[in-house]
């Protein structure tokens, strides 16, 4: 059984007065001669496409080479295999890797009027495909480098949250380019308001410990709650006698990131098998599921887990709560009480009812 919150549903529910058309007017082969709001359209593609989304995690990191892509893709693998429908948006423009990470590269996508379709990442164990969306699958060659100035890599942004065709999902996972630059805060701009958390990458050395504070200053400054802290590259086993040592000394990144308010989740350790995931096309969490790297990342994809819980949990005791101050008579709570199917209705009118302290003899009435 599934354990997603989220229900399948129409993916994309457009006004009928737009177009209707699940792409950007940049891709549109009318829009010469479109006389529509353009800018209402690409507003109302977003919204559409955010409403179907759960929670977002933004992974970042604010130095490159920390190994981001790598958490972003276990981490995205991890909620899948425990079947969560997740999507992982590749949002590094310079380094577009999800594409090698899942297993497509060389692979292109073509538009259809619901937009780009996300390539869809199957493994054995997962139910629901992972969706995976990035700027590799529109670029002529892999070799291709991207020279952009920040007004397209503004537009880039919008594109992939909106013209990606994401359908509904529990997680949408963003791999963040490094920095604190035009994409974190276009995308930290266009999410506000949605479910959006950050889980940040870092390595044991003092120079990514000051950029990782950084990015904690940043999430702050932004009120963007923070998941946790993963380590990356926390040591190696020596394949022959088994013991570890640490290629990066161990400075004071937990005590620091403790002091700023901020969990260390997770070490993981520098390994073969972690590196070679990237070139094999699966996330080392699926293929070698028991391994000391899949059990490191298990923290982590537990913490994104409980997270989005927790914020499912509040939003679902303040819609109780706006319910029942509407009073136990109200046509609301009356119609969200027909909702539910007529077996169970009658058991949960009287949970309701006692949760509420309903005087005896009081009831909440069916509609009919
Ligand atoms: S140009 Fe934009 S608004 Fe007009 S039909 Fe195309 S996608 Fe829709």
């Amino acid at each position: 059984m599934s354990v997603s919150h989220y229900p399948e549903r129409d993916p994309l529910a457009l006004t009928p007065a737009d177009c209707g058309r699940g792409h950007a007017c940049q891709f549109c082969p009318e829009e010469g001669e479109c006389k529509l709001d353009k800018g209402h359209h690409e507003k109302r593609l977003i919204e559409a496409r955010l409403a179907d989304i759960g929670q977002i995690i933004m992974v970042m990191a604010n130095k490159g080479g920390v190994g981001k892509s790598t958490v972003s893709a276990n981490v995205a693998a991890g909620l899948a295999a425990q079947d969560y429908h997740v999507g992982v948006a590749d949002a590094d423009i310079h380094g577009p890797n999800q594409s090698r990470f899942f297993g497509f590269v060389g692979e292109r996508v073509r538009l259809s009027n619901k937009g780009l379709p996300p390539q869809a990442f199957t493994y054995k164990g997962i139910k629901h495909p992972v969706k995976v969306g990035s700027l590799a699958f529109m670029m002529q060659s892999d070799d291709t480098p991207i020279v952009w100035r920040d007004a397209y890599k503004h537009d880039f942004m919008h594109h992939l949250i909106g013209s990606f065709d994401w359908g509904p999902l529990d997680f949408l996972i963003i791999d963040m380019p490094p920095g604190t630059g035009n994409e974190l805060i276009t995308l930290a701009d266009m999410l506000e308001g949605h479910d959006v958390a950050a889980l940040l990458a870092t390595t044991p050395q003092e120079v990514a410990l000051m950029d990782s504070l950084k990015a904690v200053r940043f999430c702050q400054d932004r009120k963007l709650p923070i998941i946790g802290v993963v380590e990356n590259m926390a040591g190696v086993t020596c394949p022959h006698c088994r013991g570890e040592f640490h290629v990066f000394p161990r400075s004071h990144l937990a005590a620091a990131l403790s002091a700023a308010g901020v969990e260390s989740l997770t070490q993981i350790p520098l390994s073969l098998a972690l590196s070679s995931g990237s070139d094999t096309g699966v996330p080392v969490v699926l293929s070698a599921p028991k391994g000391p790297e899949a059990l490191a990342f298990a923290p982590a994809i537990a913490a994104c887990r409980a997270h989005a819980d927790s914020v499912f949990a509040e939003a679902a005791a303040q819609s109780l709560h706006d319910l029942t101050q509407a009073g136990l008579d109200s046509p609301e709570l009356t119609q969200a009480l027909n909702a539910v199917p007529p077996k169970q209705r009658k058991a949960l009118r009287e949970q309701l009812n006692t949760m509420l302290g309903a005087p005896a003899g009081t009831d909440v009435k069916p509609d009919h």
